[in-house]
């Protein structure tokens, strides 16, 4: 997410853009070079949305591109519609409804599959241009004699002709467009986009409907590709037909990466290096078509020694000149630090476990219930039959040898794999073969085995997307809203980085976090979301002795007033916490009880230790 100081960054394009006049010329930039690097900046800032913000690489942006630059070219040249602004908005309004309709198709698949797509759909627009349209777009030929805008202000004309002249229309054009991409990137939604991008599978859990948010980000990076195409037509007097062509789209990736995906500024820059390098090779050293050659060599060696592209390199050089990245260390170095962090708990610790007090006037009676839940993969039976009832304000611990189906259990209770058997009751509410995000939504989520944080974000940004779910709904257009305005979100992040021991480190990133940070980190999303009914899948796992103390008194404290449910293989942490505890074997219940009943159950001490009686009770 880029950094809420308000005003800053848009202050700072507007004096660029006005300075770029009396300063490009000096670096031998022509105007048209500059008015074209400005269409390729628009036509980007929409794509790294798609792409730097959303994670989604799409080889099929010239679609979109073509599109809103044909329909804006042929309204002002075949049709005589003589508003030239209004021509382009009707453009980027077509480029932006095939986008949606685009996006329904494409975002059903991710990845590779996701691109393959995006370029098939590029080269299906490109024929029809060519061919079944090529009455309406004049085919190989394109639309000549596009008009360039001016506006009569009563007492004068002003008009935006060539060079410099329409520079200022231009500037004007991505001016705004960096404004509102920056009000986009900085809203609840761009923090989704975000969390899209680092990890859909836990932007799914913690409640947020993140096919919806992608059809967005297609939808507004079609949306800029379709006003930019049009500027196209305005700039050069011309609407060329290989607006369309795959090279369009290709060279709007390449570009994006050179300048640095992610920073919306990227494409502008990597579009001033392409094109400035283009006017050198082709004009200056004379090298006509081979100019390729020489760009490819650049680009290859960008993007392999500047992997965040231009402006990430330099993003990266000020943090080393000013230190900021080697002040932040995990927290094996900080023993201090998290001594007086966990202080609170230390009397949680002492105190017995199932004396958990439980709120006033809190609902009792079942909270959870699993009737005959069975899980078939194949031949493997993961869970079979399965009956388990947790009430409201306990804390329920699982216990089972290695494969019983505790992992399998917990997907079906939150609804990531449906049983193929079975039903689930939460709340009193039928939720067996909802979806993960709509179960999150109603109260019920869990913290994962293998932590699933957004690894690009910082602490507190990881903590704010999952709080945004519980304080929004699964999905909202709150496109132009701060993320600051939304009530209530800054006190739960707060609250939660309290809960979880993380308010010393709330604006280190994800990936500068000691082990046992990001296990907290995990466990905090999850109570981000405000849950009714918690589950915890291993939270222990793979802590040393050291953070496993620590994390047991967490647990405790975060258990006050809570419903949990934690699976672990650490027995005594278990015994400690719980109130009651299911054993698992071979996907059934083997036996359920309190703490002391387990541990002199001979049942269970066969299971786990092959008969070898009292040493569980020891
Ligand atoms: P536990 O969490 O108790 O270790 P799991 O629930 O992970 O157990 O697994 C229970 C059984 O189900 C194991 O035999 C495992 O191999 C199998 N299993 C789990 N997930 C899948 C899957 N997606 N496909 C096939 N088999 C699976």
């Amino acid at each position: 997410m880029l950094k809420q100081r308000p005003y800053v960054i848009e202050f700072l394009t507007a004096a660029g853009l006005v300075v770029a006049p009396f300063v490009l010329p000096w670096l031998g930039f022509a105007p048209n070079t500059v008015n074209r690097i400005l269409v390729w900046g628009l036509f980007g800032l929409g794509f790294d949305i798609l792409f730097g913000f959303t994670g989604l690489l799409s080889f099929g942006q010239s679609a979109f591109y073509g599109t809103g630059g044909f329909v804006a070219a042929y309204l002002l040249t075949r049709a005589g519609f003589p508003y030239v602004v209004l021509a382009l908005v009707i453009g980027m309004i077509a480029a932006a409804a095939t986008g949606y309709l685009i996006g329904l198709i494409a975002l059903r698949r991710t990845g590779i599959y996701f691109a393959m797509i995006t370029v098939a759909i590029a080269e299906v627009f490109f024929f029809v241009e060519f061919n079944p349209l090529s009455d309406f777009t004049g085919g190989e030929n394109g639309l000549p004699g596009v008009p360039t805008p001016s506006f009569n202000l009563g007492f004068t004309t002003l008009h935006f002709t060539t060079g410099w002249s329409l520079y200022q229309f231009l500037a004007l054009c991505y001016f705004i467009g960096v404004v509102i991409a920056l009000r986009i990137v900085r809203s609840p939604v761009g923090a989704v986009f975000s969390a899209i991008r680092d990890n859909p599978l836990r932007a799914t859990a913690v409640g947020h409907n993140i096919h919806g948010y992608k059809l967005t980000a297609f939808v507004i990076a079609a949306a800029y590709a379709g006003f930019a195409g049009g500027l196209l037509g305005v700039l050069q007097a011309f609407m060329p037909p290989d607006a369309f062509t795959f090279d369009t789209s290709g060279q709007l990736v390449m570009q994006t990466a050179i300048g640095g995906r992610g920073t919306l500024f990227g494409p502008l820059v990597g579009a001033a290096v392409w094109l400035s390098l283009q006017d050198f090779l082709q004009a200056a050293l004379g090298l006509g078509a081979a100019w390729k050659l020489v760009l490819g060599v650049v680009f290859v060696l960008l993007v392999c020694f500047l992997r965040r592209g231009i402006i990430g390199g330099l993003a990266d050089l000020c943090d080393l000149l000013t230190g900021r990245r080697d002040a932040k260390e995990p927290e094996e170095s900080e023993p201090e630090a998290i001594a007086v962090a966990t202080e609170p708990h230390a009397a949680a610790a002492a105190a017995p476990a199932p004396a958990r007090p439980r709120p006033e006037g809190s609902p009792s009676g079942p909270i959870l219930q699993a009737k005959g839940l069975t899980k078939r993969y194949g031949g493997l039976l993961a869970n079979s039959d399965i009956d388990f009832t947790v009430n409201h304000g306990e804390l329920r611990g699982i216990i089972g040898p290695n494969g019983a189906g505790k992992s399998t259990f917990f997907k079906m209770l939150t609804c990531e794999v449906h049983p193929t058997s079975g039903t689930i009751l939460f709340d009193g509410r039928d939720i067996t073969g909802m979806n993960v995000t709509d179960v999150c939504q109603l109260g019920l989520t869990k913290s994962y085995q293998v932590n699933q944080l957004f690894a690009g974000l910082t602490v507190r940004e990881n903590l704010v997307i999952a709080a945004l779910s519980g304080l929004r709904g699964k999905f909202k257009l709150d496109l132009f809203r701060s993320i600051d305005s939304i009530p209530g979100l800054s006190e739960r992040v707060q609250h939660t980085l309290e809960l979880v021991n993380l308010t010393s480190r709330p604006d280190t990133p994800v990936s500068e976090l000691a082990y046992g940070e990001k296990r907290r980190l995990e466990i905090g999303l999850a109570l981000a979301t405000s849950p009714s009914l918690l589950l915890l899948d291993e939270p222990l796992a793979g802590m040393s002795p050291r953070e496993r103390v620590e994390t047991v008194k967490l647990l405790k404290s975060i258990s006050q007033g809570r419903t949990m449910i934690i699976i672990d293989h650490d027995m005594d942490a278990l015994f400690e916490l719980a109130e009651r505890v299911t054993v698992l074997q071979e996907g059934r219940v083997l036996v359920e009880g309190t703490p002391e009943e387990i541990k002199n159950n001979s049942t269970v001490q066969e299971a786990y230790l092959g008969g070898v009686h009292g040493v569980l009770a020891a």
